[in-house]
């Protein structure tokens, strides 16, 4: 059980959300970092009284300084700022709450000062996946998912003693906001578009990887990594209604599910206070009210995306990394509207047939694999 939170990124989805789960359990807060909302990023540090408050962009570290002066909370700027916060010795506990890659060295940093992790900042598992596991190992350090499909895997695997009786598992896929629309179709997809998600309220990089079901292949990874499960034990079937956040099949044909409303403040809750539960703020399911529960198959020919992330996961070694590099470079166009939706795809699949992949990678391999994705996005 977590008693004193740092959180990377806490002026995001996940943050913010992390932050009412601290508050409605009376948890304390160490630090709180963000890339450059410096309004948010005040009123968060005045109601919780972090030791450090941390803003990668100097310029606006230098705004919050200023702005913090009457308080006893530390400010500090750019990467180092985000591995202080990552390594503050008064938490027990960092929430890797950032998008993207720049998660890396600072979820590295904390797992070296032994913390538990609630690792929502999936990119980082996808990239170095195994690097993470062997030295969360060495040092100590829990890593407990907040991302809901796997915080339900999670929690179907508790009690589990013999990973060899794990026959697969099924994480579930709610389609996003195309789900059975046409190749045809999704070219014309807009940034708009791809930014209303049915179920979940999220940050615009995973909502448009939700879009494109990216995003189901990098939990695809996620699990493979956490879990030590090869990619054909791990399937993904689509379920629109987002009740049932995954599920376990066990070699007696058992299957163990883990539901509840589509509310990450549950798995966020959970990464917390595990082993424990208690009350919090997440909504209540109403199973008797919620309507019939589906399951299809997803469609990887419209989706290239999710046979993409599929074929790195088979791959191993810097597969991942390439994968990663190429999605958030490619993201990062579609959102300022320099290409369509289906150049995402296209343009992660042709970084993956140019970058050599390096096998048992180390720091380094993965570092240059991500640049090299990202120059061959251009
Ligand atoms: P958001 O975009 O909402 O928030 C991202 C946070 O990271 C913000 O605090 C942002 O600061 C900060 N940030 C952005 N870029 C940088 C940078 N270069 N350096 C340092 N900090 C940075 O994202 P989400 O909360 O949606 O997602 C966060 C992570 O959690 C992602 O990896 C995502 O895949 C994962 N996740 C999210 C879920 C969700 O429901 N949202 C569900 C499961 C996983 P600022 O506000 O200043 O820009
Ligand atoms: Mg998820």
């Amino acid at each position: 059980m977590s008693n004193c939170v740092s959180i990377l990124g806490s002026t995001g989805s996940i943050g913010r959300q992390s932050l009412e789960v601290i508050a409605a359990c009376g948890m304390k807060v160490a630090a709180l970092t963000a890339n450059s909302n410096v309004k948010l990023l005040e009123e968060q540090a005045r109601r919780f009284q972090p030791k450090l408050a941390v803003l990668m962009d100097d310029q606006a570290a230098a705004d919050l300084k200023i702005r913090l002066a009457d308080t006893c909370v530390q400010v500090a700027g750019g990467p180092e700022g985000l591995l202080a916060a990552a390594s503050l010795p008064q938490a027990d506990t960092v929430i890797t709450a950032v998008v993207g890659m720049v998660g890396l060295r600072p979820t590295l940093t904390a797992i070296r000062e032994g913390k538990r992790i609630g690792l929502a900042n999936k990119e980082t598992l996808v990239c170095a996946g195994s690097l993470v596991l062997e030295e969360a190992r060495d040092y100590g350090a829990q890593i407990i998912p907040v991302d809901s499909e796997h915080s339900a895997l999670f929690q179907c695997l508790e009690g589990n003693r013999d990973r060899g009786e794990v026959k697969r598992l099924i994480l579930t896929c709610s389609g996003g906001p195309f789900y059975g629309k046409t190749a045809a179709e999704l070219k014309e997809m807009t940034r708009e578009d791809a930014l209303q998600h049915p179920n979940w309220s999220m940050g615009a990089k995973i909502t448009v990887d939700s879009a494109t079901l990216m995003n189901k292949g990098l939990e695809v990874i996620e699990a493979m990594h956490l879990y030590h499960m090869p990619p054909e034990k791990i399937s993904v079937i689509i379920h629109r209604e987002s009740i049932i956040h995954s599920l376990v099949e066990y070699c007696d044909n058992a299957m163990i599910a883990q539901l509840g409303a589509p509310d990450m403040r549950l798995p966020i809750q959970y990464a917390l206070t595990w082993p424990k539960r208690m009350p919090g703020p997440a909504k209540e399911l109403d199973l008797w009210n919620c309507g019939p529960l589906t399951f299809g198959t997803p469609d990887l020919n419209t989706f290239h995306c999710l046979e993409l992330a599929l074929q790195a996961a088979r791959t191993g070694g810097t597969a991942g990394a390439v994968l990663n590099g190429a999605n958030e470079a490619a993201v990062a166009q579609f959102l300022a509207g320099e290409i369509g939706f289906l150049d995402i795809g296209e343009r992660v699949d042709r970084a993956m047939a140019q970058i050599p992949v390096v096998q048992n990678p180390g720091l380094e391999d993965i570092l240059a694999a991500d640049r090299a994705a990202r120059e061959a996005i251009g």
